[in-house]
């Protein structure tokens, strides 16, 4: 309920959450002269997950004017490495400097702790006025587009902003879309992780040290991330049929499901964990609409998709800068602002979908072979290569490659049909079971991270 008392702060922009999207959003708003205020529950540097990053990243580093601060806080990833994870020969080791793109050649590990932190600096820098240990709990959507947003500090102080446009980037507390009940789970992609930090873990060598190794398993794919400080972050994204088998502690249980996956294990003889382990539920889900009059979605506020192509913070910075643009144009003429923000949609739909499209099919045996053994045939290797850098939203070549790709795709799938449905069949079964969450978290383990 909003109370009319109080007065309300008021500012051109309010943006609900501090994670990438909504730094980066703050800061590209502010630039271009708008009071921007930006309202965070929490307080930086914070623990978060999401620390491999992509190419695409890149571009959009440098226009903030933070690709060096980061160089500094990061490792340099060359390439994303594909492990089947019964046989650590195995593997293939996609390079980023093979992709269409020659302009971003690599990417970056990052602790998400110093990202976010290093981001959110970087917003104040440019007369982002940022609040920290603020909730907002309710939103009021008025006639003519504007907002009045309620907020609670964490001592407890209520405050009330006004805002002329509104932004929610509030991740995957997904604040406005599940108060509008345009929040829509993905059946297809019922999963959940479990992920923590390790020391001692071997690292790959040389130019390699940095690159990202996936390895795929019975019950879903693993990930390892190697971080500053001999650190490497270790998770297993799993199907539910699985993770409901859980009898232990989370630490307990992510060690047991390591030894299941032999790569992996080999790897992780010495480890010793150097923190909590987590675990997030509730996996992916989509919005049905970005936008309403005067509000914006943007990174996971709109949508959650499965991380195994570690897409997750470039497709969130991304959207943060199509839409600073779309808002900028909206807030100079209101006229326009519906086929801006339809734009807008449009364009994060697209690439949504095209890494969606990979992401249903990964666990895939046909997937799992092509990956295994890529072809330079009508430069469809090349193609996969400028996905895995995020290069999703360009109209170059790669879309051809792509749809080669998947054509490729479709006809393995037709010659190895058996084996398909066997797959298919095992996998709607491990999806499907009924995801009683609490029977892999307990409500008090469950995370929005
Ligand atoms: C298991 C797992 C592994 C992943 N691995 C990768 C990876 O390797 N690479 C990658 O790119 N991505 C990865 N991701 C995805 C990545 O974490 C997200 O896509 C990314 O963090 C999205 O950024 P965001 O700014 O939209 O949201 P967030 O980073 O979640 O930021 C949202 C912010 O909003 C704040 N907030 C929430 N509610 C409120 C409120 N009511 N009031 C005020 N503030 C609020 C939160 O405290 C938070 O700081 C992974 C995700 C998961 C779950």
């Amino acid at each position: 309920m909003i109370n009319q008392e109080r007065e309300a702060r008021s500012c051109d922009v309010l943006v609900i959450g501090g994670g990438p999207a909504g730094s980066t959003i703050s800061t590209l708003l502010a630039e271009k002269g708008w009071r921007v205020v930006l309202l965070e529950k929490e307080r930086h540097p914070r623990f978060h997950i999401g620390e491999s990053l992509l190419p695409m990243n890149l571009p959009i580093l440098e226009r903030l004017g933070v690709l060096e601060d980061v160089h500094r806080i990061g490792i340099i990833k060359h390439a994303a490495e594909f492990v089947s994870g019964y046989q650590e020969k195995n593997k293939q080791c996609f390079r980023f400097r093979n992709a269409f793109n020659k302009h971003y050649p690599y990417a970056f590990e990052v602790r998400r702790s110093e990202f976010d932190h290093l981001l959110l600096k970087n917003s104040i820098s440019k007369n982002v006025e940022v609040c920290e240990g603020i909730k907002v709990t309710d939103v009021e959507f008025r006639p003519g587009g504007q907002s009045i947003v309620q907020a609670i500090s964490e001592d407890g102080l209520p405050s009330e902003w006004q805002a002329g446009f509104l932004v929610d980037a509030s991740g995957r507390d997904t604040l406005i879309s599940s108060k509008m009940g345009w929040k829509k789970k993905n059946n297809k992609h019922n999963s959940a992780a479990i992920f923590g930090h390790y020391r001692n873990v071997v690292r790959r060598s040389g130019d390699d040290e940095g690159n990202i190794s996936i390895y795929w398993f019975d019950h879903g794919w693993f990930w390892m991330i190697p971080l500053r400080d001999n650190i490497m972050s270790v998770g297993a994204v799993c199907w539910p049929d699985y993770l409901k088998t859980r009898k232990t502690s989370l630490e307990e249980f992510l060690m047991q499901t390591v030894k299941l996956c032999p790569g992996v294990h080999d790897r992780m003889k010495e480890a010793r964990p150097a923190g909590k382990v987590y675990a997030t539920g509730n996996y992916s889900y989509n919005s049905k609409h970005l936008y309403r009059k005067g509000c914006l979605l943007v990174g996971d506020s709109g949508a959650f998709i499965d991380p195994v192509f570690s897409s997750g913070v470039f497709l969130a910075m991304n959207a943060a800068c199509l839409g600073a643009e779309a808002i900028d144009g909206a807030l100079r003429n209101p006229v326009k602002e519906p086929e801006l923000m339809k734009q807008y949609e449009k364009m994060v739909k697209r690439g949504l979908r095209t890494m969606s499209w990979f992401i249903y099919r990964f666990t895939s045996p046909v997937i799992h072979w092509m990956f295994m053994n890529p072809t330079k045939k009508f430069r469809m290797e090349q193609a996969v290569i400028s996905m895995l850098s995020g290069d999703v939203f360009s109209k170059s070549h790669i879309r051809y490659s792509l749809a080669l790709f998947r054509l490729a795709y479709y006809w393995f799938s037709f010659i190895r049909w058996r084996q398909v449905l066997t797959a298919y069949f095992v996998r709607r079964k491990a999806v499907h079971q009924t995801f009683a969450e609490e029977t892999l978290l307990e409500k008090s383990e469950q995370l929005n991270i």
